[in-house]
């Protein structure tokens, strides 16, 4: 809860292949709020295969950012919905400084503070490696990684039983470095803008997955 007692609200952010997806997996089971990626939600829509869903495709599938427009009225609706009245964690949003100024409008408008922003911080070196090695179960999304993240029955997903497992076709060599220079240019700048309004909390995300949970679960005073 916040000191308004409306929750807790926090951005995720870092570097893609941070973790902020995995930790906001984690974070959503132990404290029952929902995790809102903006790349997932913008996944799904590209999956309907619509204009709009083909358009947004081939901008993830570059590594490149998808216009705010196709993303602020999804984000907002998303907001409004029942099971974000005690909070959410946001992965994916904002990643410009534009879209943390929009964040900040929307949430006032709703009546909602933005309790922390918590920036993962792992070296670019460590990304590639992460990034290239994952891929998650096609039936539950549960994550894996080649080497650090291997399903303890092979081929078969821990979590649900399934055996069809996918990548995304944006973690590829070229892709993930585009999606570096655009962190560096473009979403790396809401970092300063969050420490100025005193919201910033930063974690080393270079330990084991259960490692950086702990960091995260003590500083957002979580038991
Ligand atoms: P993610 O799942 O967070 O790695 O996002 C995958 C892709 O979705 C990104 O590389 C962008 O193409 C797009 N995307 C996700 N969130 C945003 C956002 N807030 N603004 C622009 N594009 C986004």
């Amino acid at each position: 809860m916040n000191s308004n007692g409306l929750g807790l609200h926090i951005v995720l952010t870092g570097a893609p292949g941070c973790g902020k997806g995995t930790q906001a997996r984690i974070l959503k089971e132990k404290i029952a709020i929902p995790h809102l990626s903006t790349g997932e939600m913008l996944r799904a829509e590209a999956a309907k295969g619509t204009a709009l869903g083909l358009e947004i495709k081939a901008l993830i599938d570059g590594g490149n950012l998808v216009p705010d427009e196709m993303i602020v009225e999804m984000l907002s609706g998303r907001i409004d919905e029942d099971d974000c009245k005690n909070g959410f964690i946001l992965d994916g949003f904002p990643r410009t400084l534009p879209q943390a100024e929009v964040l900040e409008n929307m949430l006032k408008q709703k009546g909602i503070t933005l309790d922390a922003a918590v920036e993962i911080q792992v070296p670019d070196e460590i990304i590639m490696e992460r990034i290239l090695g994952r891929y998650a179960c096609m039936k539950c999304g549960h994550g894996y990684h080649d080497k650090y993240q291997k399903p303890n029955i092979y081929g078969v997903c821990d979590d649900c039983g399934g055996t069809e497992f996918y990548r995304r076709i944006d973690d590829n060599r070229a892709t993930v470095q585009n999606r570096l220079v655009n962190y560096r240019a473009l979403t790396y700048p809401t970092i300063p803008y969050f420490e100025k309004k005193g919201l910033l909390r930063c974690v080393d995300g270079t330990g084991s997955i259960a490692a950086v949970s702990k960091k995260i679960d003590d500083l957002l005073a979580i038991k």
